[in-house]
């Protein structure tokens, strides 16, 4: 006998109809003889309308009492999936992450799992329930209520998964699988049979939402085989796991963006030890994650430093480099919302050449500006303005011939 986890998304489970198919699903591979885990996302939509009514009270609100509400919507789904179980006359048994519990630190909006107790669940696993589990919540060591960061179901489903050493974890989302790029933006794009968990972490970290960065973390560290496919179809999904030689064969496997990024240049600042310690502990300190980060070559012991950010930490962030200017001095400081990242990825770029010429001779035929540029081992992020966004990655797209069946 198996032991599944599968995790709904918040479109899957967005109406009772939706959680009526999730339902039948679900039963589907109970009556294969498999002990079923549930993890639920709130229904679509219910997120961003809980955190839009806590602003209307104040812009800032208390991170605290956000997690207390936005915590909800799981609530809900997960009573509604139980209910919709037993009228198909099965056993089912909701649980809010408090309840089992699903222990985190304490981050409020973005805490990290740090244990999750199997007891209730393997029990009851064992009385022939079905277990359905909220995603996206734990609790602290202090009872508090914690949340994951948007898309935290994710991590749930595979903290549950690799707590219960289960056989597979099945992530059940509006796409049938991982693509080469953002599906709802290129039609063209191809699905990806299997892909490694350093790709997707690449992926996930550089825009391709379909997976939780944190999610792919954990399963990575935890050795948790990941599927990734539809819930609407029966359509054989996406395999998240260890890389494997033939993952090397194309340079490029994706094309990823992200829209919410924006940049804050200094020009001029003094060029001497200490400079860049300054400004960014004094970043840090203030929990502003910065990315790509470019310094020019000194000229009259001045230099230039630009760095990437967060679109919603730009005020943050500009605020705290006014003070370090006062500080340093510089001859201007200014900060751009409108930024975008769009990204190659693939393990073959270890062994191909010509990865990133190829990159910036495509985009720069479509007369798109690059503004900054960072590497790693298996990836190539340019940064540029966000109205190229879209353009940029079909670009990206055909000139690495991704559609082509492998
Ligand atoms: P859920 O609510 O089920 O967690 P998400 O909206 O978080 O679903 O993730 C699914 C979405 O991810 C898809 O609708 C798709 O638009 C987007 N996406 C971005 N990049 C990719 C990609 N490379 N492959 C598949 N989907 C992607
Ligand atoms: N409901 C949460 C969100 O909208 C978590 C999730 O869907 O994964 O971000
Ligand atoms: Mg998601």
């Amino acid at each position: 006998m198996a032991v599944i986890v599968q995790k709904y998304g918040g479109t899957s489970v967005g109406s009772l109809d939706r959680i009526a198919n999730v339902a039948r699903r679900v039963a589907a591979r109970k009556d294969q003889g498999n002990d079923i885990v549930v993890v639920v996302s709130a229904m679509a939509g219910e997120t961003d309308r809980l955190i839009a009514l806590a602003k209307e009270i104040f812009p800032i609100p208390n991170d605290r009492e956000l997690d207390v509400l936005i915590s909800t919507g799981e609530q809900v789904s997960i009573a509604l999936l139980a209910m919709t179980l037993e009228r198909i006359g099965l056993k089912a048994k909701s649980y809010c992450g408090w309840q089992l519990p699903i222990t985190t630190d304490s981050a409020f909006g973005a805490a990290r799992v740090t244990n999750i107790n199997t007891n209730r669940i393997s029990e009851d696993l064992g009385n022939g329930y079905i277990v359905i589990i909220a995603g996206f919540q734990g609790v602290n060591d202090h009872g508090e209520i914690t949340t994951l960061g948007r898309g935290g179901s994710d991590t749930s489903a595979v903290a549950v998964a690799a707590g219960l050493k289960a056989d597979v974890c099945e992530i059940f989302t509006d796409v049938d699988g991982v693509y080469t790029t953002d599906p709802n933006i290129v039609p063209e794009a191809r699905k990806i049979k299997t892909i490694a968990y350093e790709e997707m972490l690449e992926m996930a970290s550089l825009g391709a939402k379909v997976l939780y960065i944190r999610a792919v973390e954990f399963a990575m560290r935890h050795k948790v085989p990941l599927i990734v496919r539809s819930s609407f179809n029966d359509n054989e999904g996406t395999l998240v796991t260890e890389e494997s030689s033939d993952m090397e064969k194309e340079s490029v496997r994706a094309v990823t963006c992200s829209t919410k990024e924006a940049k804050i240049t200094f020009m001029g600042i003094p060029d001497v030890p200490g400079t860049a310690s300054q400004l960014f502990m004094a970043l840090a300190e203030s929990s502003v994650v910065v990315d790509t980060i470019i310094q020019n070559s000194s000229e009259e012991g001045k230099t230039d430093i630009s760095f990437t950010l967060p679109q919603s930490d730009l005020e943050k962030g500009l605020e705290i480099c006014r003070g370090v200017r006062e500080i340093l001095g510089a001859d201007r400081l200014s900060g751009s919302k409108d930024m975008a990242k769009v990204s190659i990825i693939g393990l073959g770029m270890r062994s191909h050449t010509g990865v990133a010429s190829t990159m910036f001779a495509a985009l720069a035929r479509e007369g798109i500006n690059i503004e900054m540029i960072s590497t790693s081992e298996i990836k190539i992020s340019c940064v540029i303005k966000r109205k190229y966004a879209e353009l940029a990655v079909r670009v990206l797209h055909d000139v690495f011939e991704l559609e082509k069946p492998l």
